[in-house]
């Protein structure tokens, strides 16, 4: 089921989506915003944790498809064990990543990383990249 709401459309489908992925329900939320304030990576967010947990309520995909939130979070967790409702909000990210990568796109493009790059970077690196950003 899809409703048309300013512009956006909101997908029941989407949110069933992210919660069976995460194993959370973002239904739950109440935007209180403790996980943006224990964020480390909020800076350099595209939108907050919190605001991309207003987005996944509404099961918003498309407003989500091109924002850098998912990609940044570290999955450090620092969010998920303050948020007064229990949710672990660094398992929405992920399942918004798996939404992407399970179309087949890379977030990052190995063979485009130039070669000093590869040669500087530590390997353990690379694989956890690797496992985050492409599919
Ligand atoms: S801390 Fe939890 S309840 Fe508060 S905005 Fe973040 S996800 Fe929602
Ligand atoms: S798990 Fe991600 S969203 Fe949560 S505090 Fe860490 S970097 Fe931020």
């Amino acid at each position: 089921m899809t409703i048309p709401i300013s512009g956006q459309t909101l997908s029941l489908k989407s949110i069933e989506k992210i919660n069976e992925l995460s194993g959370e329900s973002v239904n739950v939320c109440m935007q209180c915003a403790t996980c943006t304030g224990m964020c480390p990576m909020a800076q350099e967010m595209d939108f907050s944790p919190r605001k991309v947990m207003h987005f996944a309520q509404f099961g918003l995909i498309e407003r989500m498809a091109d924002i850098n939130t998912y990609w940044k979070c570290a999955s450090c967790h620092a969010c998920s064990v303050k948020c007064p409702r229990g949710i672990d909000i660094a398992k929405v990210m992920e399942a918004l990543r798996q939404q992407v990568l399970r179309t087949s796109k890379n977030y990052i493009e190995p063979s485009e990383i130039p070669a000093e790059v590869i040669a500087e970077m530590p390997q353990i690196a690379l694989v956890a990249g690797f496992r985050k950003f492409t599919s």
